[in-house]
């Protein structure tokens, strides 16, 4: 089956009466038939059959064995950086998202893991930072702001010689345009809060394990731990995804033409999207995905333009967060990556005339009318 109609059919329904619809179980815990049976459930943190089908569900699109939902993207990656332990090693890539960069390097360098944050696209650099106690690679690609792409295959390979988990944040493309358990990675993790959901009312999180070892650890974390998605967000979130494929056709659509919009414009300097013929990455990126997404970033020529433009939008929301359905603008350098050290955001490129656009689904003439207005 195509991935389109993979995720219509999330979440149907199987059970007795015909519903269409998984139903909500707001049970937090459940009845044992007998002394030492169980129905499967027990308690909700360790398992709830609604989060139950949207799990199998995610594991179906993104390839892999299981996938377990979390209360949030970061709830996820915290999960999955469990499975490490003191004295164990990660390499990171440097613009990833700027909580991921915040837990590694405030939270878990605590319990004393250590990170080398590398330039993902440099394989030669990731090469380098491989120590004998190196235990996983955790990649997003495009990266965020700058959209550098990383060769998934390679970075697989190199985790592979060193005996480590690949992981890759999918959360920019989502399973629709790119799915890397396939390729082999080890698993895929993904703040739902984004294109899963899609409407900007949702915050969650998922990882989905290509082979079941691992995957008994990330459950076993999961229910340890608890940071687990609500019945009623459950739902929420396959009831999103069942319209991934149309919303992902119109993110890239509109995305492309608003870049290739941008690039001509005199009063923008630089754009960074995937899908333009002279990004730099674009080979490789269409080797390893079937879509660009509807995330682009863009520099202006002064920080004073870029502050009003970020007040001129009217249809354009100045705001934090991506991949809704409505069109967003942020700046990264005060927003989403404040918490980057400023030198690394200096030398990342990561300015204040820096600005990332998450590209709805709106008309695309409105869109870049918008821009068009508030670039003036
Ligand atoms: C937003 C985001 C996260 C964190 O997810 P939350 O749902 O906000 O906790 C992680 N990775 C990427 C790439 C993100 O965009």
């Amino acid at each position: 089956m195509k991935l389109e109609s993979k995720t219509v059919h999330i979440g149907v329904c199987t059970d007795y009466t015909g519903a269409i619809s998984t139903p909500i179980y707001q049970s937090a815990t459940f009845r044992h038939p007998a002394l030492g049976q169980s129905t499967g459930f027990d308690y909700t943190r360790s398992q709830n059959p609604t989060r139950k089908v949207l799990e199998e569900g995610i594991a179906v699109l993104e390839e892999g064995v299981a996938g377990y939902a979390f209360a949030s993207g970061m709830a996820a990656v915290t999960a999955v950086l469990m499975l490490y332990k003191q004295g164990d090693h990660l390499i990171v890539v440097e613009d990833c998202y700027g909580g991921t960069y915040r837990v590694v390097d405030k939270v878990f360098s605590q319990f004393g893991l250590t990170v080398t944050f590398v330039d993902g696209s440099n394989l030669e650099e990731v090469t380098q930072a491989i120590q004998p106690n190196t235990k996983a690679i955790l990649i997003e690609t495009p990266t965020n702001p700058l959209m550098k792409i990383v060769d998934i295959k390679a970075i697989i390979e190199l985790a592979k010689a060193a005996n480590a988990h690949s992981i890759v944040d999918n959360t920019f493309l989502t399973p629709y345009f790119q799915r890397p358990l396939a390729l082999g990675a080890d698993l895929v993790l993904h703040s739902g809060t984004k294109y899963l959901a899609g409407h900007n009312d949702l915050v969650c999180g998922l990882v989905v394990a290509r082979e079941a070892e691992l995957a008994e650890k990330v459950k076993y974390i999961q229910n340890s731990t608890g940071a687990i998605l609500s019945p009623n967000d459950s739902w929420l979130l396959m009831r999103s995804i069942k319209t991934l494929a149309l919303r992902m056709e119109k993110h890239n659509a509109n995305a492309l033409a608003v870049a290739a919009w941008l690039a001509q414009h005199p009063a923008v300097c630089q754009v960074y999207y995937p899908g333009l013929p002279d990004h730099p990455g674009k080979h490789i990126h269409d080797a390893q995905a079937s879509g660009y997404g509807g995330m682009l970033s863009f520099t202006v020529n002064t920080a004073e333009k870029a502050a009003a433009l970020l007040e001129k939008v009217q249809l354009i929301r100045f705001a934090e967060s991506l991949g809704g359905v409505e069109t967003l603008i942020t700046l990264p350098a005060v927003q989403t990556h404040a918490d980057v050290p400023v030198a690394v955001r200096e030398r990342l490129g990561i300015s204040d005339r820096l600005l990332r656009l998450s590209v709805g689904i709106e008309a695309v003439e409105d869109i870049i009318a918008d821009l068009a207005r508030a670039l003036q």
